[in-house]
């Protein structure tokens, strides 16, 4: 295949396939392994192609916990976790404004309604099919979903399995990345990095027959028999589609490099239209991490330390600090109509050296370092006034090229207020403002994060000491990755803009319109659709696979 640049789709009169196989999978996180191993359990061929030279994208980052309704560790005990109070769940999360639960499709967007049935549908056995394909976990029987508390969750524990080193420890991204690219090469399947798939091949009748990748030595084309399926990750790499795309300001990224939303530009050629565009799935990251576009950096997702606090730029606390994250991070996006600005944007974090001595540990995640080890991220002082007066400096070093970020001039004597506050209620053992530690969800986070538990009556807040020093590090909101792109059916077939599925063209994960609009329900509720659509789209590709010649039927 000569080089030089192609449009996302490509005619087949123009391309000489290098190869063929039965379904290329584009995409080595999740969705594309759960494909691969899919389509290769139903007998096909699969070429797996991934754009970078590591394997895994925002996977193998994460901690891959995964989420499936009535999975196979619930039913272990005869517990069932219902559909009608699972769909509830998930629906009354994704669209509240239109959530009826009378309604045929509980108020939803019948495309939303389809995915959330086809999700649970086949959650358990698309979990099963990874177990069946060594790619281990162990269920975390006591993990809370976000929302326990909600009337409609009625399985408010152990939706989450977590992945399993092969020692039986408790295991991250790295395994189950490690563990499905072992799976897929081990049933036969190919995998080749620093495949970037740029275009897809059409044949005469609109049907997607292969890819054009690029490689360090040049174009390749691959041919597909029974198709291509897309596990290609969101694109919060991409700024140029995140202005254009999101709601409301996110700052910085978790997601994987190679996040640039390649998918969208081949779906709009192909005539799928884009949905679900404007929310990510949300977190928090220090502002300098953000900024420093470090590729390994991770998400702060439970911000520890128990005499800590979150003020705004004016040192007023407007938020429960460990809240879930997707749900924080939208609080810093509110709009203030009067001062035409985000006031919540930046938050700056403050502890005292109690949570120091307790919380800090090397966890990449988390923002307080052990004294000593270098925390450019942090500013120190003596006294909370001289903490002010540092953050004011910072602040002012990096308010040229961060619009928005802004302190002002009484922080300091307002800061001052919101710990005396702040300290009441933790001296109480509750917080009198946001209910800080009233909820499962951050009682089990805390119990995992956690250095040390001071306050049995609420183990999430103990007092500030009068003492200082005090420190401080900014905290902004950043997008694991992104969940909008062409919808799907639930058989992952990519659909047009009518209705019609494009054939040949299959898709998963967050390359695809999640059903999940800006809910996020449960620790796993990202990579456990894109397991489950990557393993319909599997499926569904091997099964368009034309009959050989002369091979039995
Ligand atoms: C620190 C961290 C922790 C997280 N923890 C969890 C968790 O515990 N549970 C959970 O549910 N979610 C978690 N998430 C989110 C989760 O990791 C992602 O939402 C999920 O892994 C996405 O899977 P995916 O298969 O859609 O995409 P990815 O895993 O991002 O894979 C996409 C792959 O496609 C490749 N690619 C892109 N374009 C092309 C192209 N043109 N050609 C070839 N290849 C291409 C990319 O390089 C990448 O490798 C976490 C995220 C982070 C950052």
């Amino acid at each position: 295949m000569e080089n030089g640049a192609h449009s996302p789709v490509v005619g087949s009169g123009d391309v000489n396939f290098d190869r063929e196989t039965d379904v290329v999978v584009v995409g080595s996180g999740a969705a594309g392994l759960s494909a691969a191993l899919a389509a290769l359990a139903d007998g096909a061929t699969v070429i797996l192609l991934e754009k970078s030279a590591t394997l895994g994208g925002t996977t193998r980052k994460s901690s891959a916990f995964a989420w499936y309704p009535n999975h196979f560790g619930l039913q272990v005990d005869g517990y069932v976790d219902e559909k009608d109070d699972a769909l509830r769940y998930m629906a009354r999360l994704s669209q509240p404004d239109a959530y009826d639960p009378a309604g045929p499709t509980l108020g939803l967007e019948p495309w939303r309604y389809e995915l959330l049935d086809a999700f649970y549908e086949n959650a358990a056995v698309a979990a099963e099919a990874l177990h069946e394909a060594d790619v281990e976990s162990i269920h975390l029987t006591e993990m809370s979903d976000y929302f326990a508390e909600l009337p409609e969750n009625k399985t408010p524990r152990g939706r989450t399995l977590r992945p399993r080193t092969r020692d039986g420890e408790p295991g991250t991204g790295v395994e189950f990345v490690e563990q499905g690219a072992e799976a897929v090469a081990a049933r036969g399947g190919e995998i080749l990095t620093e495949h970037a798939v740029e275009s897809v091949v059409t044949d005469d009748d609109g049907r997607v027959v292969g890819v054009l990748a690029r490689t360090p030595q040049g174009l390749v084309a691959i041919g597909a028999r029974g198709g291509v399926v897309f596990g290609s990750g969101g694109f919060a790499q991409n700024q140029h589609r995140l202005a254009d795309h999101m709601a409301a300001p996110i700052i910085g990224t978790c997601a994987a490099i190679g996040n640039t939303g390649d998918f969208l530009d081949i779906a709009e050629a192909l005539g799928a239209p884009l949905r679900n565009m404007t929310y990510p799935w949300m977190t928090l990251l220090p502002l300098e991490w953000a900024l420093d576009h470090d590729p390994e950096v991770k998400s702060l997702f439970h911000p520890p330390g128990d005499s800590m606090l979150f003020v705004n730029g004016a040192g007023r606390r407007t938020m429960n600090e460990k809240g879930p994250y997707n749900e924080m991070a939208q609080m810093f996006q509110r709009w203030d109509p009067r001062g035409a600005r985000y006031p919540e944007l930046f938050q700056f974090m403050v502890w005292d050296q109690g949570t120091q001595d307790l919380h800090s540990n090397e966890r990449p995640a988390n923002p307080i370092r052990p004294t000593g080890h270098p925390a450019p991220h942090v500013v120190k002082g003596d006294t909370l006034d001289d903490l002010a007066a540092a953050l004011t400096q910072r602040v002012a070093e990096l308010a040229d090229h961060v619009p928005g970020l802004y302190i002002e001039a009484d922080f300091g004597a307002n800061l001052k207020a919101a710990v005396e506050r702040f300290n009441d209620g933790a001296r109480q053992g509750r917080d009198l403002d946001f209910e800080r530690g009233e909820s499962a969800i951050e009682v089990f986070f805390n119990e995992m994060f956690t250095g040390g538990i001071r306050d049995e009556r609420n183990p999430l807040m103990f007092p500030l000491r009068d003492e200082g020093p005090y420190y401080a590090t900014i905290i902004v909101p950043a997008a694991l990755d992104t969940k909008g792109g062409p919808p799907i059916d639930r058989d992952s077939r990519v659909l047009r803009a009518d209705g019609t599925p494009i054939p040949g063209l299959f898709g998963a994960g967050n390359c695809v319109a999640s059903p999940a609009g800006k809910a996020y329900w449960a620790a796993g509720g990202t990579v456990g659709p894109a397991v489950v659509f990557g393993y319909l789209a599997g499926r569904t590709a091997a099964a368009a696979v034309p009959a050989q010649p002369g091979a039995a039927a």
